[in-house]
């Protein structure tokens, strides 16, 4: 009766729709499902930072509408914690904007600088707001695949010299979602200089900055030269500190880029609930040795699925960052067939890589976000059935 709009028709399907009806009837049929399909952390926020969301709960003065750019105590913390981490100077009041999480600042974030024919440039497979954000506001998707046979970078050079002229954004994630796989130095600077020579944005998705393993320490895009010329980076607490509920993270960067997404965002939203402001403050100046924990955690989960996994005769490669396990399809079978004949026959749920994108058609996703006891019986699982 009613008539979706253009832009909403035009968004990509939401293929995971069908998992997670399958995931429910399982469920309900009382079988023992092991979900390795969400990535969403099982491990509780830590005790610290709910202490500090309650005793702010309780302060009325936390009660009202929050500031649009965020409480300065907050953007102080997130500049501190920019330093310590990184050794990046930012401006707390021109470089940073905190977000309502950070998936909506990256959605809306187009909406400040597409017009109509305007183009983004989105790696494939990736996280899916980066097209829907882009096809909201008007703009149209160019795709980058991102191959094994090139470490999961975009291959610049193959970018249409038509789509390099009538691009305005380009979006990078790394440690990357849903490969797991992670940047180097030498991507980074020709990144830039790419960016810089076609004056394109480059959109930073470090959602998995703190999460990795074996001594990695993933860097910001921020640290290399030139880069506050054309770089909006994007954090969130959601993975770092256990709080994908809450909604808390932020953008930085060059302050062009922020002061554009803060006015689009005043038309928006009203800012975030002050108490988690506060409890995300908490977090971020704190001496971070929950994130010691939860990477020995992972790291662990990772180990025991990897080597499980190979040892059933799988090729599967060990993530240096992320929660997540990007494994191509043992056998002969597309993403989708294949994630529903592990929940059919071994009660596992895994992510099809075709729900990404059609490159990641070929392989699935398995996201450590079970106990090891529950990835051992998993293994077993996927022992009988292979
Ligand atoms: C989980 C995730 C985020 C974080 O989203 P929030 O909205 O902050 O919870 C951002 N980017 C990627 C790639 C993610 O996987």
């Amino acid at each position: 009766m009613f008539k979706l709009s253009k832009k909403v028709q035009s968004l990509p399907p939401y293929l995971f729709l069908e998992i997670d009806k399958a995931k429910r009837l399982a469920r309900a049929e009382g079988r023992d499902i092991i979900d390795l399909g969400v990535g969403d952390p099982d491990q509780p926020t830590p005790r610290f930072i709910i202490d500090a969301l309650n005793i702010a709960a309780l302060d009325p003065a936390n009660h009202h509408y929050a500031l649009d750019q965020g409480m300065p105590a907050l953007r102080n913390a997130i500049s501190g914690w920019y330093k310590r981490r990184f050794n990046v100077d930012l401006n707390p009041d021109t470089e940073i904007l905190p977000l309502i999480g950070s998936k909506e600042g990256i959605a809306h974030f187009p909406l400040a600088f597409l017009n109509p024919g305007d183009v983004s440039l989105i790696p494939d497979p990736c996280y899916p707001p980066y097209k829907g954000g882009t096809i909201l506001a008007g703009g149209s998707p160019c795709i980058m695949p991102l191959l094994e046979s090139n470490s999961f970078f975009p291959d610049l050079n193959k970018i249409p010299f038509t789509a390099r002229r009538k691009a305005k954004i380009i979006f990078v994630n790394y440690p990357n979602n849903p490969t797991g796989a992670c940047a180097s130095d030498d991507f980074y600077k020709q990144l830039i200089e790419f960016a810089v020579k076609n004056k394109i944005i480059i959109v930073s998705d470090l959602a998995y900055s703190e999460m990795a393993y074996d001594g990695y320490k993933p860097r910001s895009l921020l640290e290399f030269n030139g880069a506050k010329d054309a770089v909006i980076e994007f954090h969130s607490l959601s993975k770092t500190y256990n709080m994908t509920g809450w909604r808390a993270g932020w953008a930085c960067g060059n302050p062009q880029l922020i002061s554009a997404l803060a006015k689009v965002k005043s038309n928006l939203d009203s800012g975030i609930f002050s108490a988690i402001q506060l409890a995300a403050v908490a977090a971020l100046v704190s001496l971070q040795e929950h994130i010691k924990s939860m990477c020995r955690l992972y790291q662990e989960r990772r180990d025991i699925l990897i080597d499980g996994l190979n040892s059933l005769g799988w090729k599967a490669v060990k993530p240096k960052a992320t929660f997540y396990i990007w494994i191509k399809i043992p056998v002969k079978a597309d993403s989708i067939s294949f994630a529903a004949r592990l929940l059919k026959e071994a009660d596992i749920v895994a992510t099809p890589g075709v729900g990404f994108g059609k490159y990641g058609e070929g392989y699935v996703r398995m996201a450590l976000t079970v106990p090891k006891e529950r990835i051992k019986v998993a293994l077993e699982r996927i022992k009988k059935i292979s």
